[in-house]
């Protein structure tokens, strides 16, 4: 059964390249725009993961994240945050929110699809910059 994958992305050209990228790969994709519409599509439509840009109108990642994850139905749902911030701190940042990892920006094309097929089988990015399986 095809995956299911939440974009949430403001930009509207780093939007439509991860879609392009992933439904090649056989994905199904929704997307949202701004942090309210990523809380309204992540509850109507179950994704498998949601990749979640940090810096939205409305709501931010941070305030989605943690809406989200104070739901039980989205604990096993990875959430990763797509992010132009690559400094450690703000790794850091993004874990201690509940985000299961980060995916920087700008997307790697080539890189995109294995980063997501890894997050759905369970990666797991911890603060000391390690993995869990
Ligand atoms: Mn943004």
């Amino acid at each position: 059964m095809p995956r299911k994958v939440l974009i949430v992305e403001d930009n509207r050209d780093n939007r439509e390249l991860v879609v392009k990228v992933l439904k090649n790969k056989g994905y199904l994709t929704v997307e949202a725009v701004d942090g309210e519409e990523a809380i309204e599509k992540a509850l109507a439509e179950k994704p498998d993961l949601i990749l979640l840009d940090i810096s939205l109108p409305k709501l931010d990642g941070y305030e989605v994240a943690r809406l989200l994850k104070g739901r039980e139905d989205f604990q096993d749902v990875p959430i990763v945050a797509f992010t132009a911030h690559a400094m450690k701190g703000d790794r850091e940042k993004v874990i201690v929110a509940g985000f299961e990892g980060y995916i920087s920006k700008p997307v790697n094309i080539r890189e995109l699809p294995n980063q997501i097929k890894s997050f759905i089988r369970g990666k797991r990015e911890s603060i000391l910059g390690g993995e869990e399986e």
